[in-house]
């Protein structure tokens, strides 16, 4: 690193460190978290105003604070919005945990997690067979095994639906891979790369099908014009009941981890 680049990184350092201080004071001074628990405060300094953002994964409204904007300013502004904010809250889907005894939909079927627990076992054993998530293991705490178990099923469910939709238009996936994205449920890069959210195991059929044939008519159209839309239609089982649960319910795949 250069001497300037080194000034530059603990110019930066400083920048943050002084935001950080100056949130810290406004949250000493505030009572931000009488307005919620779940209201978290960020100063960005990138922000142009100060702005209210749902976030459905860490199931809280982020209150965005311009680097320059006062923080009396931030905290009248959030307590102005309180009762929105509160109502935000409200409508956010609640976390469901993947542990024993709990019943997810999987593939569209109705799941039962069912998680024997013995430590003289060698090792953790999943299987899934007739509605039921079986889970053999040793650990205190098997979630992350049911986490890398469900990405692993999403990406051959996913491998094994996208190749055969390819082939149907005589088209050829590179590579195929799974995310953990709340955004986006799907991708196409130009180079015939496919990306799903795991999370897509939790939809049922008809809107899993949608999302991999929406990806997979990328392989021939890539923008989204008619000629896109017809394309991802004829490619799916059913395109207007798949389209529109994604569009009302897809949210609903953040709830389980
Ligand atoms: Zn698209």
């Amino acid at each position: 690193m250069g001497a300037k680049a080194l000034q530059r990184s603990q110019n930066t350092l400083k920048n943050a460190d002084k935001l950080a201080l100056k949130l810290d004071n406004a949250l000493k001074t505030y009572p931000f978290h009488e307005i919620s628990p779940n209201l978290v405060v960020k100063i960005n300094p990138r922000a142009k105003r100060l702005a209210l953002r749902v976030d459905p994964r860490a199931n809280s409204v982020n209150l965005v604070v311009p680097k320059r904007t006062s923080m009396i300013n931030a905290y009248r502004f959030a307590d102005k919005n309180r009762i929105w904010i509160r109502e935000k809250l409200e409508e956010l889907p609640q976390p469901i945990s993947l542990e024993h005894g709990v019943v997810i939909p999987l593939f569209g079927q109705e799941t039962k997690i069912n998680v024997v627990y013995d430590k003289t076992l060698k090792k953790t054993d999943i299987t899934l067979i007739n509605k039921e998530l079986s889970i053999k293991t040793n650990k205190e705490n098997p979630k992350p095994r049911i986490l890398r178990y469900l990405k692993k099923i999403a990406l051959e469910r996913l491998s094994a639906l996208s190749h055969e939709k390819a082939a149907q238009i005589d088209r050829k996936i590179t590579k195929i891979d799974v995310k953990d994205t709340s955004s986006r449920w799907g991708s196409c890069s130009h180079d015939a790369k496919l990306s799903f959210s795991w999370r897509l195991i939790f939809a049922p059929h008809h809107a899993f099908d949608y999302v991999v044939a929406h990806e997979v008519a990328h392989l021939q159209v890539m923008d989204h014009s008619p000629a896109f839309w017809e394309a991802c239609e004829a490619l799916c089982e059913d395109y207007s009941a798949g389209k529109s649960w994604m569009k009302h319910y897809g949210g609903e795949l953040v709830r389980y981890g």
